[in-house]
């Protein structure tokens, strides 16, 4: 596809784009009464209009039916997250037996780690990137020091060479390959939320089994945003939240992934609640902990249904749209962004921002992370001025994410506009 940094060609994708109606569906934060230049998706998407109704269905059979909805509600409480897996699995590329919607994201990652991080005295290190998100990073930590050892010796983090800003599949490989004999597990996020690197998760899960080790992923920057392959990729876990790129609603319910060669295996070491157990046999209250034999075995408690009605009104958007045209747009939008900063630059016969998320598609999802090589905190306070929602990181980092369900090629050229009357000026 050829760019042009011009507002009628942006508007000419807009009219052409396949998707465009899909924005209608969601409400879109007002700012001086004109809509706001939404580019937060990847911190908290924007509400579907359709979670109001589907969150009232649910306080309607609370209020009609009190306990009994567990069986008479519209959608039974009592299985209301059997819903999720055929929708979930369409987006994270998976069997359905192999997904759970449950808990919070980093009580997910925790819980998975306690079957899938069971270090020895030989076998103890976790693999992750370096400036994984803190929540990660603390998870880690603690779970390293809960089983006696020492983070400092156990976290290995593989960090970009001198002078770049992402790693390099061949040096992620490479520090695998050179701890092999004492890596319990490689952790890795899917998409960094810093760069917007799209790591290649095949290849890391295959140099992690490689050596003995499980391979798992923090998918928070990566589910509804990226095309995923959990499965046959054989990734052995994932966890992700339900609130950036799926738009739940903040804090919503989180999403689990268990590969399917280890979903049957009662042995693994597991922290149990009730919804975990066996369903025909649960409600006789017995002791003696007996796991549903599929990522369900997984759950603890049962289902927060205010909060996954607001999933439920987001996933049936993603069904109606499909996560391949979502993701076949979002490349086209975030390129057109690449193209119109790179344009920016060449106007100014300099590089005033620096694009730190790789170029290629393959290697990023929506987001476009922008280094302010100058005026960077004038530029992100006049955006936000103008009705731009972008994210600012310290030091000098601009992060926006054009979200193909809600955003518009106009938007990323008018983002790109302020930018350039700012630096003309
Ligand atoms: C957003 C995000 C989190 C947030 O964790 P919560 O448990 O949902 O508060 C954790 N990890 C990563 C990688 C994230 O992007």
């Amino acid at each position: 596809m050829q760019f042009e940094n011009t507002e009628a060609f942006a508007r000419k994708r807009d009219t052409e784009d396949p998707l465009r109606k899909f924005r209608e569906r969601f409400h879109v934060p007002l700012h001086n009464n004109r809509e706001a230049i939404y580019f937060t998706g990847n911190s908290l998407g924007l509400q579907p209009k359709a979670v109001r109704e589907y969150v009232n269905l649910e306080l309607d059979d609370w209020a009609k039916l009190g306990v009994e909805g567990h069986f008479h509600a519209k959608n039974p409480w009592l299985s209301y997250h059997e819903i999720f897996p055929s929708k979930l699995s369409r987006i994270v590329g998976c069997l359905p037996h192999e997904v759970v919607v449950m808990n919070q994201l980093t009580v997910n990652l925790h819980l998975l780690m306690v079957s899938f991080y069971r270090p020895d005295k030989k076998r103890f290190k976790i693999i992750c990137e370096s400036r994984a998100f803190p929540s990660d990073q603390y998870a880690f930590e603690s779970q390293v020091r809960y089983h006696g050892f020492d983070p400092g010796e156990a976290i290995i983090e593989v960090s970009p060479r001198a002078g770049e800003h992402t790693l390099r599949t061949e040096d992620v490989v490479a520090t695998i390959q050179h701890h092999a004999e004492s890596v319990a597990l490689v952790l890795f996020g899917g998409v960094n939320y810093y760069t917007g690197q799209l790591y290649d998760i095949k290849a890391i899960t295959n140099a992690a089994q490689a050596t003995g080790a499980y391979a798992g992923f923090d998918l928070a920057h990566a589910a509804g945003n990226v095309s995923l392959s959990l499965h046959d990729w054989n990734v052995d876990f994932a966890c992700w939240c339900s609130y950036k790129y799926l738009n739940s609603g903040p804090g919503g319910v989180a999403g689990a992934f268990i590969h399917e060669k280890h979903v049957a295996n009662a042995d693994l070491p597991r922290f149990a609640g009730w919804w975990g157990f066996k369903k025909e046999t649960r409600f006789k209250m017995e002791k003696g902990f007996e796991p549903i034999p599929t990522a369900e075995g997984w759950q603890l408690s049962n289902a927060p249904v205010l909060s996954m009605a607001a999933h439920n009104a987001s996933l049936d958007i993603f069904e109606d749209a499909g996560i391949d045209s979502l993701v076949e747009k979002s490349k086209q939008l975030s390129g057109f962004l690449h193209f119109v900063l790179q344009e920016i630059n060449g106007r100014q016969h300099r590089e005033v921002i620096e694009v730190i998320t790789p170029e290629s598609a393959r290697e990023r999802g929506c987001q476009v992370s922008m280094l302010m090589l100058e005026r960077g905190p004038e530029i992100f306070a006049e955006l936000s001025d103008r009705g731009v929602i972008a994210d600012w990181r310290e030091p000098n980092v601009i992060r926006v994410a054009p979200v193909p369900l809600y955003n518009t090629f106009e938007e990323v050229w008018r983002f790109g506009n302020i930018i350039s009357s700012i630096l003309e000026r």
